[in-house]
This record gives structure tokens, sequence and C-alpha cells, in this order.
């Protein structure tokens, strides 16, 4: 697969930010401006100032529109929707090597506000997973309770839910218990 190490890790930032939506987990977690501060410093993103309640508006808009990608009925469209949020970004490609990182790219202009900056990496990253052939890897989770996302970098493609451990386990033992329940209803020989 054609995917770089910056584009995972894109990505993942990607799937975290989609995955705060009230959409996915019933609940806002992107609340306030310290939420927001909060993500940016758990998801360690370079180069944002201070932020405002515009960035989290402009956040929670670019939020939907990245989520539209994963429900895209075709690449056509997947595409149309990858190239106007990177349009709307304003991007300035660069190459930088801060902090020690080794030289990457980075698409976002200097300093851009925090809903352009994520605009321009996470548009990117899901521009590279289209050109690359892979855009079923951009799931959602199949657990029938669950509206996450997740990318898929299995190498089979075989990965079904957001999380194994919480949405496979939660429905493995669901359909244990209702292997159970059936077996107990079936009026023995
Ligand atoms: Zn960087
Ligand atoms: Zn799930």
């Amino acid at each position: 697969m054609l995917i770089t190490h910056d584009t995972e890790c894109a990505l993942s930032i990607l799937v975290e930010l989609l995955n705060t939506s009230p959409d996915a987990c019933g609940s806002e977690q992107l609340t306030d401006v310290a939420a927001l501060d909060a993500f940016v410093v758990r998801q360690e993103i370079s180069e944002i100032d201070s932020l405002t309640p515009a960035d989290l508006r402009a956040v929670q808009q670019l939020r939907a529109r990245l989520r539209e990608v994963f429900s895209a009925g075709s690449t056509d469209e997947a595409a149309e929707l990858v190239n106007a949020v990177v349009a709307a970004a304003g991007t300035t490609p660069r190459l930088t090597n801060h902090d020690h990182h080794g030289w990457h790219i980075h698409y976002f202009a200097p300093h851009a506000a925090l809903g352009d900056h994520l605009a321009a990496e996470l548009g990117m990253a899901l521009a590279f997973i289209v050109m690359a052939g892979e855009r079923e890897r951009l799931r959602n989770c199949e657990a029938p309770d669950c509206a996450r996302v997740f990318v898929d970098l299995s190498r089979n493609r075989s990965r079904r839910y957001c999380d194994s451990r919480t949405c496979g386990n939660r429905l493995h033992v669901a359909a244990y218990r209702a292997r159970q329940r059936s077996a107990e209803t079936v009026p023995s020989a």
C-alpha cells in the first residue's frame, strides 16, 4: 500500500477527530475551546496559536465534511469532497524538519488557523488514500449500536470494528448470549 507513515499519522488524527462528534459517540466531545485545546495537545498538532470559539466552530464544521468522505457512494464523490476540503484550506505545502522529525511535508500554511490546518493535513491524507485506490479502508464500525469510524490498515482489510476490545467483544458477548438464549428455547428432544 502506498501510504506513508506521515499519512498514517494524519489518518489517526482524522479518526480521533471524527469520533469526537455527537453522531459517533452520543455526545459532543469538543464541547468548548478547552476541549479543543486538549485535543490539539493530545494529537501533538504543531504550529497552533491560541484557540478561539471561531476555531471550535470551524473544526466542528470541518469534522462533518470529512465524515462525508467515509460515507461517499463512489470514488468520484469522495474525490470531489476531498478536493473541496483541501481547496478551502489555502494550503502551502513545504518541506520542514522541525523537532528532529526528519524531512517531511506540511500541507498547511504556516500558523494557519486550526480548521485550515486540519483541512489541509487531513484532506491530503484522504487524497493519498483515494489516489492509492484504498478508499475501502475508510470504514464505519459494523457494531449495530456504534457510529464510530476507523481506517483499516490491516494487511488483509479484515477489520470490522472501531475497537475490537470494546465493539468487537461486545458483539461477541451479544452473539454468545443470543446463541445461549436460542439454545434454551429449543425444546429438547
Ligand atoms: Zn511536522
Ligand atoms: Zn464501534
